[in-house]
């Protein structure tokens, strides 16, 4: 392969821009092309995302906070509300809920959380309390920690195609249809127009259809199937009414798989992913509509696989977005997913002083896959533990979900409880959700453990009185509506 001087990014949806945008800000001596398909257009959906994202954006590619507001209209995320398990609701935040112990408590929080879990952290407590940010002086708001977005897909796009070309990115309008296999990947790309393109390195982002690395180098794809039932979405909505705006998505166990619901300011999005194998099109859609009498747009299908190529990087080809690998969208980890792949990618390179060998392709493929498993695993535990529905569909997730690499993981929760102790069964570190995350699924649903733990009175009171001061702070925090009018407002600073 040659030094990488160029990359040619087939693929104009969120994962191509992303991806031409960072090699611009991160490598600006490589030169970026980037073509697309005015006809394929971009999905379209994919309007979650979680704490990297903002991190990413501000802080790595340095965007100007005001610009992203301005165009992009996001709402905030301080994470997902899950109506599932046992309990009314739980949340799931991106900061700590379990993972640490308060001063003066015997156990990590886990252990304190059978009754109430709401308040664990100020996140989950803000959301609890309907609001988006904590109050900082002035009553304005807070606005920073482990918060994530709401954006509507075609506004990002939109956005991210402005500031790709004002960045010396070369866009151009075409369609892909064929390049030749060579030793080293691809020959020249075959365009629609009768151009012909190529670069060092080939950047193949696009989406679903997976031109290069799927369809051109046939790379043989690793079904997510023995872990994760879901193949397709209802996506419908309504323009928001007097809905509060939240802070947080909401997830909700349906029949046969479970709904999203979005907030945008002035829509919302609400998708019933479901299983084909459990219910048909028709039953999801009379389901999805009974239960969102108010969407007002006509439904839309979408249909998915989930699972990986073996190899995202072969030769000359590096795939990225949904062409590389997909998974339902119930943790929004699939913009997270991609900055990881780019980063990795970037860094790869740069170690490799632009000249990669064999075994750093290799070791970038290990590393992006065990990525993508992770993910598979960790969305695995949310279905294997939902007791909250007795339909056919979930019985089948509660028998059959296989927790695939982290099944260790579960069998120490069960001896131990949610002790962080138990991070010394997770299989890979360091890995995407941490600990954090399994045990808040774990506690969240109320999995059993052997191991309780009585609290003596001076714990309770101690913690009651934690549990009261997180509940203060929070009801005294800005809900999103104000939060938003707050940084509209011509004396709001960034800096
Ligand atoms: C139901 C659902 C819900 C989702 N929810 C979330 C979420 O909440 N959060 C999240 O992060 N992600 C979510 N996703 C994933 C989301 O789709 C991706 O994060 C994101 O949009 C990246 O898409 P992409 O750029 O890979 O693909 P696309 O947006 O499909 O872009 C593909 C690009 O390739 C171009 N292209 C394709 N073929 C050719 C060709 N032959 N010639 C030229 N150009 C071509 C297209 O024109 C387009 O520009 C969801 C996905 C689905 C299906």
């Amino acid at each position: 392969m040659k030094r990488v001087k160029s990359i040619l990014v087939l693929g104009g949806g969120s994962a191509g821009l992303i991806t031409a945008l960072t090699f611009r800000r991160m490598l600006p001596e490589v030169s970026v092309k980037l073509v697309h398909s005015p006809d394929i257009g971009v999905i379209g959906v994919g309007e979650g995302t979680t704490a990297v994202f903002p991190e990413h954006f501000f802080k790595v590619l340095g965007l100007p906070k005001d610009e992203f507001y301005r165009e992009t209209s996001p709402t905030w995320k301080q994470g997902i509300k899950f109506v599932w398990g046992p309990r009314d609701h739980f949340f799931y935040t991106f900061d700590f809920q379990y993972d640490q112990k308060r001063q003066g408590m015997g156990m990590a929080n886990g252990f304190y959380a059978d009754d109430d879990c709401g308040l664990l952290d100020l996140p989950a407590a803000l959301m609890q309390c309907g609001k988006a940010f904590a109050s900082g002086p002035l009553g304005k708001p807070l606005i920073n920690g482990q918060y994530a977005f709401h954006i509507e897909n075609k506004r990002l796009v939109a956005y991210l195609e402005k500031i790709c070309a004002a960045s010396g990115v070369a866009i151009s309008e075409d369609t892909f249809v064929e390049a030749e296999r060579t030793e080293n990947g691809v020959g020249d790309l075959v365009f629609q127009s009768g151009a012909r393109r190529s670069a060092d390195l080939v950047i193949d982002a696009s989406g679903f259809r997976s031109e290069l690395i799927g369809r051109t180098l046939g790379v043989s794809f690793k079904d997510f199937s023995t872990g994760l039932f879901c193949d397709r979405a209802w996506i419908g909505g309504w323009t928001r009414g007097d809905e509060p705006l939240h802070a947080y998505t909401t997830a909700e166990t349906m029949d046969s798989g479970w709904c999203w619901q979005i907030e945008h300011e002035d829509w919302i999005n609400r998708g019933y992913v479901y299983s084909s194998r459990f219910i048909n099109d028709d039953e999801a859609l009379g389901e999805f509509l009974r239960k969102n009498p108010k969407v007002s747009n006509e439904p839309r299908l979408v249909r998915f696989r989930s699972g990986r190529h073996d190899s995202g990087w072969v030769g000359n080809v590096v795939a990225v977005g949904n062409s590389s690998g997909f998974v339902e969208p119930l943790e929004a980890t699939a913009l997270a997913q991609l900055i990881y792949e780019v980063r990795w990618l970037i860094e790869v390179l740069r170690t490799e002083q632009m000249d990669p060998a064999q075994s750093a392709k290799d070791r970038y493929n290990e590393i992006v896959g065990r990525a993508w498993d992770e993910i598979r695993d960790f969305l695995a535990y949310h279905y294997r533990f939902n007791t909250r529905l007795d339909t056919p569909f979930w019985k089948h997730c509660r028998n059959e979900t296989s927790l695939g690499d982290y099944e260790g993981f579960y069998q120490e929760y069960r001896r131990l409880g949610p002790a962080p102790e138990t991070i010394r069964a997770l299989p890979y570190k360091p890995n995407i959700y941490g600990i954090e995350g399994y045990l808040a699924m774990l506690v969240g649903m109320k999995v059993p453990h052997e191991r309780t733990y009585q609290p003596g009175a001076g714990e309770i009171d101690l913690w009651n009185r934690h549990q009261r001061a997180m509940r203060t702070r929070a009801a005294a925090g800005v809900p999103s509506e104000k939060a938003l009018a707050a940084i509209r407002s011509p004396h709001w600073s960034w800096s």
